[in-house]
């Protein structure tokens, strides 16, 4: 339903975006992460039709919409400083879209958009009698009202605490498959993209880097850069022996690429207390430990001293501070990632 092509962007002669492309079909979410100033944003806008001065074009329904004002595109959209009507309550601000339909369908559907939100005691304050936070849950609800076929989401948790958060990372998915709303969702945050989103879109100082399955960028990575961004930020160089590969933390018996790249620490390593370390292991000492709740996160230093990962586990089964540990990594397992820095 919308396609995205070639798309290059400058501010001020600055460019910010190069060739991107997607698509996005009808009822698929799809969740744009990476880190904050790479363009995600922008890229947003000018799916959005607020930003002009760009080359490529959009594509919405079959129609090239690249030159279609914002107010034309019927495009849901909600912005990380998207403003309350200031002037309306509530309740009017999230009835706005739904202008036309009989009060009392208005009414309930207003209702049901302030419970999902976690509001439904504020329908009468207005805007300026609200939190950063509960104003955001506001220009949620107003941007689900009138149950767009497609619906842009900048960082919409962003001043939201936890709980709240993890409430709407649960429910949100479901309202928006209930209702068959395309979404495109920009977060930094990997977790809330995988909890809405099954298919993620990396982008990286302006460029699209990756795109594909969640499952399939986590299981295969390619780069220490999308690594990084999934939650595994640890790799190890290595070379490559005429029986597998040598690290600082041992050896082990696997063919790895020829070509320059690092092997990447799996978020779920498992560590055991060290014994003799049998072979495919591999060893190191634990040189800190604290409880970062509601793991406990150890540094593990290879014996040579010379590199060094984390790695959360359970407070109960950590091996203390100072001990040698086995690391039996599953070999089958194992992924290589590009030097990328
Ligand atoms: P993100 O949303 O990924 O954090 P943005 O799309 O907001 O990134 O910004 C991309 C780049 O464009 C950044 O370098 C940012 O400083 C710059 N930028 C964003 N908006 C403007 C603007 N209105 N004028 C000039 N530069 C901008
Ligand atoms: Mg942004």
């Amino acid at each position: 339903m919308l396609t995205v092509t070639n798309i290059h962007h400058s501010y001020n002669q600055t460019p910010v975006l190069f060739d991107c492309n997607l698509t996005v079909a009808a009822g698929q979410r799809l969740a744009i992460i990476g880190p904050s100033g790479c363009g995600k944003s922008t890229l947003l806008r000018i799916i959005a039709g607020l930003e002009s001065d760009h080359t490529g074009a959009v594509w919405y329904e079959g129609v090239d919409i690249t030159k279609r004002p914002a107010h034309q595109r019927r495009i849901g959209l909600m912005f990380q400083d998207h403003a309350l009507f200031p002037h309306l309550s509530v309740a009017d601000n999230v009835a706005y879209g739904l202008y036309g339909q009989p009060k009392s369908a208005i009414a309930a559907r207003v209702a049901s958009l302030l419970q999902l939100v976690g509001l439904p005691d504020l329908a009468h304050r207005s805007p300026d009698q609200l939190s950063g936070g509960e104003r955001q849950r506001v220009a949620l609800a107003r941007s689900l009202a009138p149950s767009p076929r497609l619906l842009l989401l900048d960082e919409p948790f962003a001043s939201l605490d936890r709980s709240l958060r993890d409430r709407l990372l649960d429910e949100l998915p479901q309202w928006l498959a209930r209702e068959g709303v395309a979404t495109i969702y920009v977060t930094h945050d990997a977790s809330e993209a995988c909890q809405i989103a099954r298919d993620l879109l990396v982008m990286r100082a302006g460029r699209i880097v990756r795109h594909g399955a969640v499952a399939a960028l986590y299981n295969d990575p390619q780069s220490q850069f999308v690594a990084s961004l999934l939650g595994m930020p640890h790799s190890i160089a290595y070379t490559i022996t005429p029986h597998g590969i040598t690290t600082v933390f041992g050896d082990l018996p696997i063919t790895a690429p020829t070509t320059p790249g690092r092997l990447l620490i799996p978020a779920d390593v498992g560590l055991m207390h060290a014994g003799k370390v049998p072979t495919g292991h591999l060893s190191g000492a634990v040189t800190s430990s604290f409880l970062r709740a509601p793991w406990q996160r150890l540094r593990i230093t290879s014996l040579a001293g010379d590199a060094q990962f984390d790695y959360d586990m359970p407070q109960h089964l950590a091996p203390a501070n100072g001990t040698n540990v086995t690391i039996p990594v599953r070999l089958e397992r194992l992924t290589f990632v590009a030097n990328d820095g």
